[in-house]
């Protein structure tokens, strides 16, 4: 972000939020910051009160807790979206993420079970993007340290490159993490920065994920190439295969 030319500025207390009818400013610290539109990035926490109180047990995560249907441990009682614990598919534990996207799948099991029918949500990897101007942050699965948490004993492979093969006009720098588990391989996270381009390759790392697959697997398989998506050898190939056993 400061190489992106903004001023970042941490551990500071924030002391008033200024203007009248609209936000004119913050001031931090005996210092006033001119300000049209103040965010506040305060993190998340499941809204569970409301279940708690009406006798729904909640689970280890401070989410309600449900099974693989939606289905609360009260009678004719679902839950799903940001107040509901997932199973996160790596550590086999609850997981509580507020995502859109496990929001979407959660009510529509949650809904097909209420209508009579027979769903179930096959869990979470945690799988998010974001993007601050130009870019692009990405992460599905598990980052080292919380592969490390968890029991797994993991190779960690990084790659640095180009979202576009190098020589390609608007080649910006990309940069790939991949975790995979030492003993037998299997992928379990991944973790991407870069430029345009960059950030949706994690729905690769994703699927393989999702689907067990090894960093060799990965390593290997059959990508789409042309100069302006990638090098011959995409990034995600390539921090794969470091992160596989013939780099071990
Ligand atoms: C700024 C922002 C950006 C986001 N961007 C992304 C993104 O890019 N990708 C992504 O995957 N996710 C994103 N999310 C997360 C995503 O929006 C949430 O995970 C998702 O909306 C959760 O859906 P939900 O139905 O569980 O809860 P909500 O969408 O919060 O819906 C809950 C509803 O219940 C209502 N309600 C609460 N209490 C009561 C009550 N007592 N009685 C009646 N109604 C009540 C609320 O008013 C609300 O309408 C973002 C969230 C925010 C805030």
């Amino acid at each position: 972000m400061r190489a992106l030319g903004i001023e970042v500025i941490c551990g500071v207390r924030i002391e008033r939020i200024c203007g009248l009818d609209r936000v004119e400013g913050v001031d931090i610290d005996g210092r006033r910051l001119d300000a049209d539109l103040v965010v506040l990035g305060l993190g998340s926490r499941p809204e569970s009160e409301l279940a708690a109180a009406a006798g729904v047990p909640l689970g280890e995560t401070g989410a309600i807790a449900v099974d693989d249907h939606q289905r609360t441990r009260i009678d004719a009682v679902w839950s799903a979206g940001d107040c509901a614990e997932a199973t996160h598919r790596l550590t086999g534990r609850p997981a509580n993420f507020h995502l859109g996207t496990v929001a979407n799948k959660t009510g529509r099991v949650a809904g097909i079970n209420l209508g009579g029918g027979d769903a179930s949500f096959p869990g979470v990897l945690g799988t998010v993007i974001t993007k601050v101007c130009d870019l692009e942050i990405a992460a599905t699965g598990l980052r080292p340290e919380e592969a490390a948490d968890a029991g797994f004993d993991v190779v960690v492979g990084e790659a640095e490159g180009t979202t576009t093969a190098g020589y390609w006009p608007g080649a910006t720098p990309m940069r790939i993490r991949a975790v995979a588990e030492r003993d037998g391989g299997r992928l379990l996270g991944a973790q991407i920065v870069g430029g345009p381009g960059a950030g949706k390759r994690i729905d690769v790392f994703a699927t393989a994920i999702w689907n067990r697959m090894t960093a060799d697997d990965l390593a290997w398989t059959d990508l789409a190439y042309a100069p302006p998506f990638s090098g011959v050898w995409d990034l995600v190939h390539i921090a794969a295969r470091r992160a596989g056993p013939a780099e071990t």
